[in-house]
């Protein structure tokens, strides 16, 4: 067995830690590590600010969600939603680990490709398939799951070209009990459009319909709507068969299920409220087994969860710029990263960590972003330690969706790291310079010089 490290023994002062409006105190020790990887050393390497991904954490939070469903359901296969983080180095921990790629963009496929991902393994979803994308997967043998009739339709008119039968699914939109329903995309099950389609590629003989597909929505958090969704996808399939006297191969159910971030306004943290995947695993394969299948004909369970796997395996390092009083008396915090490195500040009150020792008197306080823009708040109120500049910090759980969706705006993209299991610190993708930006403007000849 490993040594264990030593830690030196601490007394701390109980605080029943009694909520306010501004929630509960979070903090009562720094944040020195991500993983064994020392915040100061990262900093000092890498730059401030600085994402940070685990690869700990990504490898357990993908082992426990295969766990969840592989112990209650027979034939079990992820793929990784690309959209969520698709740095190349972050997409082959989870293919490693046996996870497929899902794309939903002719760029996302062939990053997927680029990955060595066989293109047999990569699911194709998505209202944007052009003409060249459409060729290529069917070249590849990819899952290519349908959105709307006019895809439908344009893929036809590309098969009858090419003379292939490629392989698809047609993803199904439903009421599950949670509303706004997500009904643009795919096709409706209530209105009969999900047999529409059905019956349409039936008759066409043109394309291989071997999967139904739901996406029900992100961040959900009633587990009974996967119950549903399944149950529905069961009735497609169960009645195809009846009338085709096919077996539909998979049943995939998407992705959508919470991380542990804690929604804006919500008055618990996430980590308190949020099901856990078993729970998630529990209604979906409950439902399938309990169907009426055939033992034999069990079809296979395909899941594209994001945020779940990667949200808490992401953190972004920063330090504070300044700290100032606003008129109305109450302290501000401005640190170097905002909203145009964390986009999912819109909708979680991401917690934040001091990253050195700090005194043990709290204060209500906004957190500001560096840019020139009035919405840059990362934090609108957070009963934090007094930071001063200079000081560092952590952000927590901030792996799923800002890493794709991070904008240049004002500052470029910083430097992302990624710490192993040995705890040795890897870059993963180096901070933008100007020249990456201006490689790709073109100047006018005659807008070339000017005296000034
Ligand atoms: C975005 C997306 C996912 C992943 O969603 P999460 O909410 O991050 O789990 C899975 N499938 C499809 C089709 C998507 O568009």
């Amino acid at each position: 067995m490993e040594k264990l490290k030593y830690e030196r023994p601490s007394i701390k002062q109980l605080n029943a830690g009694l909520m306010n409006k501004f929630g509960l105190k979070t903090e009562y020790n720094p944040v020195t590590h991500i993983d064994g990887a020392p915040v100061k050393q990262i900093i000092a390497d890498y730059g401030s600010p600085v994402f940070v991904m685990s690869e700990r954490q990504i490898r357990k939070n993908y082992q426990n969600a295969l766990r969840a469903f592989k112990t209650r359901y027979p034939k079990v296969q992820f793929a990784w939603s690309y959209k969520t983080n698709y740095l190349s180095a972050v997409c082959n921990v989870f293919h490693q680990e046996g996870s497929w790629a899902e794309v939903v963009s002719g760029f996302e496929y062939n990053k997927a490709l680029n990955n060595g991902v066989p293109g047999n393994k990569i699911i194709f979803n998505g209202p944007d398939k052009r003409e060249e994308d459409i060729r290529l997967a069917i070249e590849n043998d990819s899952l290519i799951h349908i959105d709307h009739f006019d895809e439908l339709y344009f893929l036809i008119e590309i098969c009858e070209k090419l003379d292939r039968k490629p392989r698809v699914a047609i993803r199904v939109n439903m009421d599950t009990g949670i509303y706004p329903m997500w009904d643009r995309f795919g096709f409706n099950y209530e209105s009969g459009q999900a047999w529409n389609a059905i019956n349409k590629i039936m008759s066409t003989d043109r394309l291989e319909l071997v999967g139904l597909h739901s996406h029900i929505g992100t961040f959900m958090l009633s587990t009974s709507a996967y119950a549903v969704a399944a149950a529905k996808l069961c009735d497609l399939a169960y009645h195809f068969k009846l009338k085709y006297n096919q077996n539909i191969q998979y049943l995939d159910l998407g992705g959508g299920f919470p991380s542990t971030n804690t929604l804006k306004g919500s008055f618990l943290p996430g980590a308190d409220t949020v099901p856990s995947i078993d729970e998630f695993a529990e209604a979906i394969t409950t439902t399938i087994l309990n169907y009426g299948f055939r033992q034999d004909e069990l079809p296979l369970l395909m899941l594209e969860t994001g945020r779940a796997m990667v949200d808490d395996a992401g953190y972004l390092l920063g330090t504070v710029l300044a700290t100032k009083r606003l008129s109305d008396g109450r302290r501000a915090t401005i640190m170097d990263f905002g909203v145009n490195l964390m986009f999912t500040s819109f909708w979680y009150d991401h917690k934040i960590s001091p990253a050195q020792e700090f005194s043990h008197h709290t204060e209500d306080m906004v957190v500001y972003g560096p840019l020139c823009m009035n919405i840059d708040v990362v934090r609108e109120s957070v009963s934090l330690p007094l930071l001063q500049r200079g000081d560092n910090v952590v952000v927590h759980k901030v792996g799923a969706y800002n890493m794709t969706q991070w904008m240049q705006f004002i500052s470029m993209r910083p430097n992302v790291v990624m710490v192993d299991m040995n705890d040795k610190v890897h870059l993963i993708r180096r901070a933008e310079k100007l020249e990456d930006l201006q490689m790709m403007e073109v100047m006018p000849e005659y807008l070339e010089k000017h005296e000034l």
